[in-house]
């Protein structure tokens, strides 16, 4: 009994949240940043805030994740940080020499209201700054939003500071992957490559949280968007952007600057939604849907068929990131399985909530939702009448636990198994694997709860 205070009366709260499901904007933001080559995150603010974003980030990526601080003392509290910003951008800038500075404020640094651009500005008068090198920004003040908040303003800053019409039009797509794994970003853009598109994605972590051992530490790794290709995001034909929450700043504010168009959909997790992807493309690109995509689809819908029986009419509780937690419900409902509570922890306001009712309205079941919730909520409504499954991060292995239900670790943080770098779970491929995940769970609990009778060899 982990969480042995959990009660099953549900008290109604709203200056208390308890376990939450969210962590701070800058975490989101330093993940966004390191998907740009060759760039250092810059956390304005105490040595504190930056010694947390990296250790939230290590651990569920188990790579080291590089970021610098202003390292704020008494003194910034009281006079602002700007000093100790200058110094930082002179200092990284001569003993790490990355491309870029991405700068996310912390809670202290938007409580003082130190003016970032100005101090950039300076930095650039002041010649700290050398030609060909760039310092952007991105306010993430963590007592509003949270890591998806933060990944939103540093993937905006991204064309805010670098999106330009520079040339004539290409037909590349930009990609706005959303706040997915390194490996969801591989897969996106071999999606695009097999459908003969060029695609120019942003940001993308693939190959910077997930590279190889070598045997040479990189501080820069290899992967990550390329700031010639950040600047000609403006020349593209169109944008798909995967996730509302996450994407759909960035993709409005490319169209506005740069005229691009941009075509806005769920994260591609499940049949349906990645098929909505890959429509979208194809409109986008005009091109055909090559065989190989075909034969995909065509075995995660023979897994999906041939295995339904163990899907149907289980219960799921869930609860993560808004855009994954829609995603998933609406994947879960295509295959026959209840999501009958769900919760997310960043509040996405009252269409994202409509959405979710939406997707779950068919459920013969009572459902309930709660946007911007708590793991504390959930388990009391688990409490009161349990599930046959749990998605959700790290954390929810404790609700696991202490109620014996089959779990499935998903979404941020993960930091007690690996693989989500590795394997995806967006597009065809992706589906697979969670098909794959929830029916070892789903078995394994059959297989262990079964009498010597009906303990079957064959499915
Ligand atoms: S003080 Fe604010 S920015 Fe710093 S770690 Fe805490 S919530 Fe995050």
């Amino acid at each position: 009994m982990l969480l042995r205070h959990t009660t099953k009366e549900i008290m109604e709260r709203s200056a208390l949240t308890v376990n939450p499901a969210k962590t701070c904007q800058p975490v989101g933001a330093m993940y966004a940043s390191l998907g740009i080559h060759g760039c250092l995150p810059h956390s304005h603010g105490s040595q504190g805030c930056y010694a947390y974003h990296r250790t939230a980030l290590t651990r569920h990526y188990k790579e080291p994740v590089i970021a610098a601080t202003s390292a704020f003392t008494e003194g910034a509290s009281v006079f602002g940080g700007q000093a100790n910003l200058l110094q930082a951008i002179d200092n990284i800038f001569a003993v790490y020499n990355p491309d870029v500075i991405a700068v996310h404020t912390t809670c202290l640094s938007e409580t003082i209201g130190d003016d970032i651009p100005q101090i950039i500005n300076k930095a650039k008068a002041d010649g700290k700054i050398p030609d060909g090198k760039y310092v952007i920004h991105a306010n993430t003040p963590s007592y509003v939003g949270s890591h998806i908040t933060g990944f939103s303003n540093m993937t905006k800053a991204m064309v805010d500071y670098f999106s330009s019409q520079n040339g004539p039009k290409q037909k590349t797509i930009n990609l706005i992957p959303g706040y997915v794994e390194p490996s969801d970003m591989s897969e996106i853009k071999r999606i695009a490559r097999e459908m003969g598109i060029s695609s120019l994605m942003f940001p993308d972590t693939s190959q910077v949280l997930n590279g190889p051992m070598t045997g040479h530490y990189q501080m820069f790794p290899a992967g990550g968007s390329k700031i010639k290709d950040l600047q000609s995001t403006g020349n593209s034909l169109g944008t798909i952007a995967m996730g509302r929450m996450a994407s759909l700043a960035a993709a409005r504010a490319l169209d506005a600057k740069c005229k691009v168009p941009y075509e806005m959909i769920d994260l591609p997790i499940g049949l349906q939604a990645t098929d909505i992807f890959v429509d979208s493309l194809r409109k986008m690109a005009g091109v055909n849907v090559p065989e190989s995509l075909s034969i995909e689809r065509g075995q995660l819908l023979d897994v999906i068929t041939d295995m339904q029986q163990y899907f149907f009419g289980k219960r799921v509780a869930l609860v993560g990131d808004p855009d994954q937690v829609l995603a998933l419900t609406k994947f879960l409902v295509s295959i026959d399985m209840y999501p009958v509570y769900i919760v997310t922890g960043s509040a996405a306001g009252k269409k994202y909530q409509k959405a979710l009712e939406e997707a779950t309205k068919d459920i013969p079941h009572e459902v309930k939702i709660k946007v911007g919730g708590d793991m504390l909520l959930l388990h009391q409504w688990i409490k009161n009448l349990s599930v046959d499954l749990l998605i959700g991060n790290t954390y929810v292995k404790y609700i696991a636990k202490d109620e014996d239900i089959p779990f499935i670790r998903f979404g941020f943080p993960i930091l007690d198994r690996i693989g989500h770098s590795y394997f995806p779970t967006v597009g065809y491929k992706g589906g697979l694997r969670l098909v794959e995940k929830i029916l070892d769970a789903v078995l394994d609990r059959k297989d262990r709860d079964s009498t010597d009778i009906n303990f079957e060899l064959v499915l």
